[in-house]
């Protein structure tokens, strides 16, 4: 999977994609990652990419022109990518629209900055307008950072078998089980002794009763659209109970 990302901080995709998985697949070549100058589509001595509002007020937008070139070069080389905008007011980027995007074979990622971009290169040249959060960050770039990480490890092969995300949060439509490891005993808490039992099942039942918790007690509206099973249900219905009289 290749992800073109329009930007006019290039070098700041270098450090964060040669870490971890992501920089490992990037390594074996399972993804690619191809940063796109935008002030090499500017024709000015200034290389100039934002220009000051039409109406007045605060803040730079980015002019139309460069970005439209940047593009319009993508789409040429014969691409027929889905153009990406960042911006606080799009969709809300979630594990499904991950698992969407990683359908693809190439995506073309714009990321803003100022106030953001100039509206008809939304009209014209842009698919979807993602949002990561709620907040303001000042730039696309970290957006763009959450999307590959999110998406590329959605990719065959990204993951080693050891690491697969078919039991991430969300995959399975509900909040992870907690995790354990060495040593037994740390500070004064113990490793539950379920874990300890080498007793599969029971393993099992305990870490889905633990994800159905957690989930029943930061995020209950996931358990709306969770594939969930009579057990499950009945689990539900005594934390449920439990929740009610503590
Ligand atoms: N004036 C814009 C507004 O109020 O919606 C904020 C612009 S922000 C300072 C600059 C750029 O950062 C945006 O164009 C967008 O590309 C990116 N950005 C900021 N917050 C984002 C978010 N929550 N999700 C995705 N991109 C974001």
């Amino acid at each position: 999977m290749i992800f073109h990302v329009i930007t006019i901080f290039p070098d700041y995709f270098d450090s964060p994609l040669k870490q971890g998985v992501i920089g490992r697949a990037i390594k074996e070549g399972i993804i690619e990652v191809n940063p796109i100058d935008l002030r090499s589509f500017t024709t000015d001595r200034h290389r100039t990419t934002d220009d000051r509002p039409y109406g007045g007020g605060a803040g730079m937008v980015m002019i139309p022109q460069p970005l439209a070139k940047a593009i319009s070069s993508v789409k040429r080389e014969g691409k027929d990518a889905p153009v990406i905008l960042f911006s606080p007011s799009g969709q809300l980027f979630d594990h499904q629209l991950a698992r969407e995007l990683s359908c693809h074979k190439e995506l073309i990622l714009v990321c803003g900055r100022y106030e953001g971009v100039d509206q008809r290169i939304i009209d014209r040249f842009v698919d979807l307008e993602l949002s990561i959060g709620d907040y303001v960050l000042s730039g696309g770039e970290p957006a763009a950072l959450v999307v590959i990480d999110a998406v590329g490890r959605l990719i065959p092969g990204v993951l080693g078998s050891d690491e697969s995300a078919v039991n991430d949060s969300f995959a399975t439509g509900l909040l992870e089980h907690p995790h354990y490891t060495r040593p037994r005993r740390f500070i004064d808490m113990d490793v539950p002794e379920v874990l300890l039992s080498g007793d599969h099942k029971k393993i099992e039942e305990w870490r889905r009763k633990k994800s159905l918790e957690i989930t029943l007690k930061r995020r209950p509206e996931l358990l709306e659209k969770a594939n969930l099973s009579p057990s499950d249900i009945r689990l539900l219905n005594q934390l449920k109970k439990e929740q009610d009289k503590g």
